[in-house]
This record gives C-alpha cells, structure tokens and sequence, in this order.
C-alpha cells in the first residue's frame, strides 16, 4: 500500500481475498505489515473504491465529475495523446505519484516513445542517491536516469517510513 513494497501473502476463501498478512521470507519487511498494509484488502471491497472511470465536468477544482464507461474514457484519452504523440511523443511528461504500478507506468512511457517519466520515488533524494544519481550527472546528460522504475536496495527502504 506504499512505496515500501513489503512482501505480502494474501489467502483467498471462495474466490474472495480474506486475510492479508506479511511474508516471513521477503527482504524488506520479513513479516511486518502495517495496519495500512492490512487494509489493503479495501482496496478491493471498500463501498467508496473507484470503480469507473469519472469524467470531469465542472471547473477544474470543483470536485464535479461524472462515471463514464471504459470505452469513452481510452478513446478520450487516445484523442488526447494521440495527438501529443504524432507531433513529437516527448512532450508527454509522465509523472505519477507513490503509485505501486511503476513496472507498468514506466513501460507504458518507453512504448508512448517519452523519456519523461518519473514516478516519486524517482524524485525522492533518498531513492536518487541510492541509484547513483547527482546533480551534476542531470545537468551532464548522464545515462543514470532518476526514474522509479530503478530498484532501491532493502536498506535503504528500511530508513524510509510507510
Ligand atoms: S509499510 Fe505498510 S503500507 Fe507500506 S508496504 Fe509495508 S505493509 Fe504496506
């Protein structure tokens, strides 16, 4: 449920998740779990999830929007992108928050064609130093890119909080 990424197993009953607890064998957490992390089960059932996509349609701030089906939601945004995309596809800056996905936001960046992409683990001072990352590499050009998708080790996850 955070950018700590401990290690979890989840046991099902009919089909349905009941019961979250840490994994013993994982590096990061070796069997702790927070109470967050024990709440990841809302994730799935919680009354108050998302579950469509919701479409904006009041000034932007005023918290109005409106489900829509996925089907409007991808062709809205392809109409959008595609545009950015047929120009020059590094305009897109992609940037996300403490997501748990940036395995796939990462790659789904590389295939849009943008090298500009970064989740927040990419601009935590933390993370960029554990991965190499300077300053004067940034304004150099350097190869070692701050994106989240680059690992952190164990020990330095285990100095951030939750
Ligand atoms: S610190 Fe808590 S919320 Fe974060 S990954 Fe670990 S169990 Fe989940």
């Amino acid at each position: 449920m955070c950018a700590c990424r401990c290690g979890i197993k989840v046991h099902l009953k009919d089909g349905g998740i009941r019961y979250i607890e840490g994994n013993r064998n994982h590096p990061v957490n070796k069997g702790v779990l927070c109470a967050k992390g024990s709440a990841g089960i809302m994730q799935h059932y919680s009354p108050a999830r998302l579950q469509k996509p919701l479409l904006r349609v009041g000034p932007r701030g005023s918290g109005e929007f409106k489900e829509i089906e996925w089907e409007e939601a991808l062709s809205t945004a392809a109409s959008w992108l595609g545009r950015i995309r047929q120009s020059d596809a590094r305009k897109l800056a992609f940037f996300t928050g403490r997501d748990q996905s940036q395995a796939l936001t990462g790659w789904w960046a590389s295939q849009f064609g943008t090298p500009n992409y970064a989740a927040h683990g990419g601009f935590c001072s933390v993370n960029m130093a554990a991965a190499g990352f300077t300053r004067s590499a940034a304004r150099s050009g350097s190869s070692a890119s701050p994106t989240g998708t680059r690992p952190v080790p164990p020990d330095v996850r285990r100095r951030r909080g939750p």
